[in-house]
């Protein structure tokens, strides 16, 4: 038997066409279009590929897109000025600042003055606590479409062992909550954990976000196991997941691949979290 390959290319193709579609009826209704605002400090090659997609999906869903660029010198006191003048802007719903940020910038200051209702990233100290304490607000992208790719392909997840491998605040922290909320039990592994094969051993749902290039052999999971590979590695000039898919492709009930797995849901997850954050600015309920 061989583990069924999720394909989430055509999930996040999905879940575009039906954000496009709350896009026309909001903007419809609300007489005004949804805005994200994307800021991107200096010129990191990958950075600007991520703002390059990220501006062209929130064209094609029908959204406004205010990319702003400054330089690679800017000061902390510009990049905080401008975060401000879109937190007062009415025509952003969504506001991202791509990082990383020059090492002048503090990142975690310039996250907390972002307004939380327009925190797309979900990074705000504020919405993490609200996703820690089970209030609505504002998820990060790439753990929340990890989670749509689960239900989608097991539905009811209640029970279940889930291990998260990796504690960021971007990917780990939030997976780990995420996962909470469906009632799994779950673990959080990280460099410090012992004997990592036998805790991923006992897992349902795994989920590798560490950023090791195939660090996750087939014979670490119990047949069967959920795989979700968040991680994405160049080697030898090619993309490789935390997990070694290969191996883990006979033991594994479903897995997602790299690429074409969980990336594509980052911004189609994005583009969602602008949708409801333009809904409730505008306090109406958000479509499903
Ligand atoms: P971080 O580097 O912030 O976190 C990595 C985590 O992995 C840390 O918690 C670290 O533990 C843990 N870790 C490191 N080595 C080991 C090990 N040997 N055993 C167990 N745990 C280990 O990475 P991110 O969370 O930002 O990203 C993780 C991966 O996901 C990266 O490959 C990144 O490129 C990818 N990514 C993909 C996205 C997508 O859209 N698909 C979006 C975001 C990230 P400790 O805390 O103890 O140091």
């Amino acid at each position: 038997m061989s583990a069924a390959v999720i394909d989430g290319k055509a999930f996040a193709a999905g879940l575009r066409e039906r954000v496009a579609a709350g896009v026309a009826a909001f903007s419809a209704a609300a007489g005004r279009t949804p805005g994200l605002a994307v800021v991107l400090v200096g010129d990191d090659p990958a950075s600007q590929v991520y703002v390059r997609a990220k501006h062209k999906a929130t064209v094609a869903a029908g959204m406004e897109s205010f990319e702003r660029r400054l330089p690679a010198d800017t000061s902390q006191a510009d990049l905080l000025a401008l975060v401000a003048e879109l937190n007062a802007d009415p025509a952003v719903d969504g506001i991202l600042v791509q990082l990383p940020l020059p090492a002048q910038i503090d990142a975690d200051a310039v996250i907390a003055a972002i307004d939380p209702d327009k925190d797309v990233d979900g990074f705000h100290p504020v919405n993490a606590g609200r996703l820690a304490s089970g209030l609505d607000g504002f998820v990060p992208c790439t753990p929340l479409g990890c989670l749509m790719l689960l239900k989608d392909r097991l539905g009811d997840l209640s029970g279940l062992d889930a291990v998260v491998i990796g504690r960021s605040n971007i990917v780990g922290k939030p997976m780990a909550q995420l996962l909470l909320r469906e009632s799994c039990t779950v673990t959080i592994a990280h460099s410090r954990t012992r004997d990592l094969p036998a805790v991923v051993r006992r897992a349902d749902i795994v989920v590798a976000a560490v950023g090791r290039p195939e660090m996750v052999k087939g014979d670490w999971l119990k047949p069967g196991a959920a795989v979700i590979d968040v991680g994405i590695n160049r080697v030898d000039g090619k993309l490789v997941g935390d997990v070694a898919f290969e191996s883990a492709l006979p033991v594994a009930g479903a897995i997602t691949p790299v690429p074409g797995g969980v990336g594509p849901m980052t911004i189609a997850v994005l583009l969602r979290n602008t949708l409801v954050a333009a809904h409730r600015r505008a306090s109406v309920p958000c479509p499903d």
